[in-house]
């Protein structure tokens, strides 16, 4: 790997003149199909499908194996960068390490690390190598850790030396399959350490290019968690044909172009930071940018300007805390490279995307996925106009509907076993989805059962809530277990914050059910304020109304509690359902992925 000071090697920016990939939503939804999709693989010179063939060699012969794939910046102002080749040797180095450690084809191998370079060579060289990728959040606890790794089986886990003495070192003897631990960091320091071995070490002693495993389509590559918003997580298994619907999306939704600087601002921990952080990019020739860092408004800011980044995706509480200090300095940077803003994990609100005009000239495009579905499936495309608030069609080559759902939240089957479908505009239900993608998740590991309730009629049923408008836009109502059912009204909570955060005092707003003797649930409002704004009963009040007035009486929030923060895991997410067991007095369940938990 190259050291480099900060500077631009990066070439001349695409800038605003680049076309988009996809010119027009309703032609290329004609005439998409998944098959043409998969042409556009390189696929392995044997035959079969390797992601990180995709990713990385399938660039090695031609001109872009000098251009930098990885530019990662460091916490301390380092920058590493690896060129496509250097990547390509790097990642041969870490499947022959895997190799000489005699792990066998589709066994585990985690990462528990921060944003280093080391993360992304592990997960491409143990795809290489034809074993499985799962990687940990670093900011896990022990007991998350000791979790995931039993569920999975893992074999080797990556780390480093103060991750391992912390959190790992205690579970080693619950954990007899872990057969090799690699610590990156001090070799003096790591001598010292009991049963580990050197990461770096062992790349020096290996070799640096190697035969990359014969994978098929259907071989399982990734191994992720859910973000555990609901509850436990689930272990989401996807194989190596997902890497077709990576970069098909990358090049549809995120429009990507060859050399594009590009910044995922998600951790590899959840899914959007290894699809987009590290797959789809790399597929499609983008020079991808990861920061170490954790969020710092002036940091990010600063990052967009000085990589003159091209294509951004991030998600709506990043947005959300930049918008809280105001468009103005935004303006104070030089982000004329900036050519498309996208954002997941959460709902966008309708005044983010407004914000994204004023702050950066251009909206932010809000795009809908999970874990399971392995890469995005809804989406404002570059190409087409964003309804703010809406998060936009299905991609071409996904079939999405609305399901009637019962009295207890079960979608409607009906006699002869079809999904009872809604078709009038406006009626909410649940978003299912029709499965057959490539990035399709095959189980949740060790929950078979869980796995095929997931299916009925022919359908996926994804658990969240939506309605699809009379033009094909579908709008976030709520997750199927957060949605408040009030005086017979179904309320999705995501309306309601929306309508608070349109207020001038309001940063954050988590929104919940309060069981209720007569309305059978009641809506309560946690806010959090802006700085510069008292949390008097004054305020309070007036919250009240406003959202009176936007939602009427029967939506509105019945209470509101200003508190300091709302709840988030590691994702970015509210953590509604913490918000409620804390107002019930109820136990709090997993909270393995609350932020500044554990
Ligand atoms: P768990 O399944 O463990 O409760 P999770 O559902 O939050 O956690 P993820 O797979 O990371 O785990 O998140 C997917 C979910 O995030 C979606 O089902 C949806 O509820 C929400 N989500 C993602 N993107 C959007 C979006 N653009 N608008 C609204 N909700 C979104
Ligand atoms: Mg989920």
């Amino acid at each position: 790997m190259v050291d480099q000071a900060l500077g631009h090697t990066i070439g001349k920016r695409p800038g605003g003149s680049v076309a988009p990939n996809m010119a027009d939503y309703d032609q290329a939804r004609a005439r998409f199909s998944w098959a043409a999709a998969r042409e556009e693989l390189a696929g392995l010179p044997g035959g079969g499908v390797n992601i990180a063939h995709e990713a990385v060699d399938r660039h090695l012969g031609g001109p872009l194996a000098g251009t930098p794939a990885l530019r990662l910046l460091g916490k301390r102002g380092d920058v590493r960068e690896l060129t496509y080749a250097q990547l390509g040797q790097e990642t041969d180095r870490f499947a022959n390490v895997l190799r000489v450690l005699g792990v066998r084809r589709g066994e585990r191998v985690f990462v528990l690390a921060g944003r280093i370079p080391e993360l992304y060579v592990a997960a491409l060289g143990t795809l290489k190598h034809g074993s499985v990728f799962s990687p940990l959040f670093s900011a896990f606890g022990p007991e998350p850790i000791e979790q995931r790794l039993r569920l999975g089986d893992a074999r080797v886990l990556v780390t480093t030396p103060a991750l391992y003495s912390r959190k790992v070192a205690q579970l080693r003897d619950r954990l007899p399959e872990l057969a090799h631990v690699l610590l990156v960091g001090d070799e003096q320091e790591i001598a010292g350490i009991p049963g580990v071995e050197d990461f770096r070490g062992l790349m020096r002693s290996v070799d640096d290019s190697c035969e990359i495993a014969a994978t098929a389509a259907e071989d399982v590559a990734l191994l992720h968690f859910t973000s555990g918003t609901t509850g436990m997580p689930k272990g989401a298994v996807h194989v190596h044909e997902a890497a077709v619907a990576h970069r098909a999306t990358g090049r549809i939704v995120l429009d990507l172009h060859e050399r594009d600087v590009f910044w995922c601002t998600a951790d590899p921990g959840w899914v959007t930071g290894t699809s987009y952080g590290i797959i789809a990019p790399l597929t499609l020739g983008v020079t991808s940018i990861v920061d170490e860092a954790e969020f710092d408004a002036d940091r990010w800011y600063r990052i967009l300007q000085d990589e003159r980044v091209t294509v951004w995706y991030t998600a709506p509480t990043a947005l959300r805390m930049l918008m809280r200090i105001g468009a103005e300095v935004a303006r104070e940077y030089d982000l004329s490279a900036l050519r498309f803003i996208a954002s997941v994990g959460e709902p966008l609100n309708p005044e983010v995307v407004e914000w994204g005009r004023e702050a950066f000239g251009m909206p932010v495009h809000d795009n809908w996925w999970q874990t399971e579905t392995g890469g995005i499936m809804i989406a404002n495309y570059r190409s087409m106009d964003v309804r703010p608030g809406s998060m936009g069609r299905p991609l071409p080559g996904i079939e999405a509907a609305v399901a009637r759902r019962d009295a207890n939240g079960r979608a409607v089957l009906r006699g002869d076993g079809s999904l009872e479908l809604v078709e009038s505009p406006e009626e909410q239900g649940e978003l299912v989805l029709r499965p057959g993608w490539p990035s399709m998740f095959r189980g949740y590991l060790g929950e078979q059962a869980r796995y095929q309730r997931c299916f009925a009629g022919g359908w996926y049923l994804t658990g969240d809530l939506v309605r699809r408008d009379a033009d094909g836009y579908f709008w976030f109502v709520g997750r199927g277990d957060d949605v408040i059912k009030s005086a017979g009204h179904l309320i999705g909570p995501f309306e309601v914050e929306s309508a608070l955060l349109a207020h001038p005092a309001v940063a954050e707003a988590g929104v919940i059910g309060k069981p209720d003797p007569v309305a059978g649930e009641v809506v309560k409002a946690f806010v959090a304020l802006k700085p510069g704004h008292e949390p008097d009963e004054e305020l309070r009040r007036e919250l009240l109304g406003f959202a009176r007035q936007r939602l009427g009486a029967a939506v509105a929030p019945r209470e509101i509690e200003i508190v300091s923060s709302v709840p988030r895991n590691r994702s970015g997410k509210i953590m509604r359902r913490l918000l409620k067991a804390r107002e019930l007095g109820l136990p709090e369940g997993d909270i393995s992925t609350l932020e500044g938990g554990s």
